[in-house]
């Protein structure tokens, strides 16, 4: 079987040249072609040999993905479902912000994390994704948008899957869109967002890297997030912001703290309270998130006046938060959606 030429970092490419006998300047040409010039095919790549272009062919594969339907919401939103070469689906969604275009990237196949207002772990966790699958999801993204001359400037790690669940594979495939060589899209312009494996936070924030850290909270004590979140019951909280501590100290980087306002769950005005509690005095900021409702769970959105109440009540204690805006919420773009409904037949 051919080798994923997407699941190198720049180094290790160079390494596979050397391995292969060809130059290891090779691999800041190949990085050229593939991921700025964005060419399908080593043939269209004119300045390696005609016999080397043979060789990196008969050795390689450029692109592993292919793409089964791309919608387009009316915020432009661009939803893309892609097939994987063992006929899973995976879906990926470019976001158009007022600061640029950012990529929403699924992980894993599946998840096992099996928060209960989500629908990705609806579909439990088949495999984690390759390095290259997940590159793929970007490049094939940017190919797309390349028509219009868009570029993308952010990549959220916040599709279906645990990011931490697959800590390798992801870490690789962020250094290999954040080289300069390739994608070269700023650490600073890269989140990943995870349900708070402390263990791999710990691990994270020894990487010392630039890249953002989002962490999906949700709940404000330890018997309300134990309850919807299973992970709670592997690191509460306690275990939980200590690691978030550990990182604050290590890391220059503000943290992210999103949590969906759920009706009659977590949007009282005692939960705004014990929020206020656990994260004040911290260098981070609250994402106040609308539920996207999932026909499989019964949870619905709060209503707009008690978000208000619930983000003015964190204003007054100083808490640094946004009311974030719903995405593609009419083309099934939230979490999981249109992947189900794909493989249910009803799409
Ligand atoms: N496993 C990672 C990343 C994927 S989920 C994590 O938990 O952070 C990305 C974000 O979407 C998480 O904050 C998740 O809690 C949230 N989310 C899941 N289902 C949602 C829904 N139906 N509506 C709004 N946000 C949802």
């Amino acid at each position: 079987m051919k080798r994923l030429i997407e699941n190198y970092t720049h180094d290790e490419l160079k390494q596979e040249m050397i391995a292969i006998g060809e130059k290891p300047f090779r691999a800041k040409q190949l990085a050229t072609w593939i991921y700025q010039k964005r060419v399908d095919s080593f043939f269209d790549m004119s300045d390696i040999s005609k016999v080397s272009q043979q060789r990196l062919d008969e050795l390689f594969q450029l692109s592993t993905l292919t793409l089964h339907t791309c919608q387009i919401s009316k915020d432009k939103t661009r939803k893309y479902l892609f097939k994987t070469v063992d006929n899973h689906f995976i879906e990926t969604v470019l976001m158009v912000h007022d600061y640029g275009y950012s990529v929403c990237v699924t992980s894993q196949i599946g998840c096992n994390m099996g928060c209960a207002f989500c629908a990705s772990g609806l579909l439990k966790k088949k495999r984690n994704l390759e390095t290259a699958e997940i590159v793929d999801q970007v490049l094939q993204v940017q190919k797309d948008i390349d028509k219009d001359e868009m570029r993308v400037s952010n990549i959220v790690v916040m599709g279906i899957g645990e990011p931490f669940d697959n800590y390798d594979n992801v870490m690789k495939f962020v250094k290999i869109v954040n080289n300069d060589n390739m994608l070269g899209i700023g650490a600073r312009h890269i989140t990943i967002s995870t349900c708070g494996l402390a263990d791999k936070i710990r691990k994270f924030a020894d990487e010392n890297t630039q890249v953002n850290l989002a962490i999906s909270l949700h709940a404000p004590n330890d018997k309300l997030r134990s309850s919807i979140m299973p992970i709670n019951q592997a690191f509460p909280l306690a275990e939980l912001f200590e690691s978030l501590h550990y990182y604050l100290a290590k890391n220059s980087r503000r943290l992210t703290f999103e949590y969906i306002l759920l009706k009659d769950v977590n949007d009282t005005l005692e939960h705004a309270k014990q929020l206020a509690d656990l994260v004040g005095g911290m260098n981070a900021y609250i994402n106040l998130i609308p539920y996207n409702p999932v026909d499989e769970h019964s949870f619905s959105q709060s209503d707009f006046k008690q978000s208000m109440r619930f983000y003015d009540y964190l204003m007054k204690r100083k808490i640094q938060c946004t009311l974030r805006k719903e995405h593609g919420a009419d083309i099934d773009a939230a979490c999981g959606q249109l992947r189900i409904k794909v493989e249910k037949g009803t799409n």
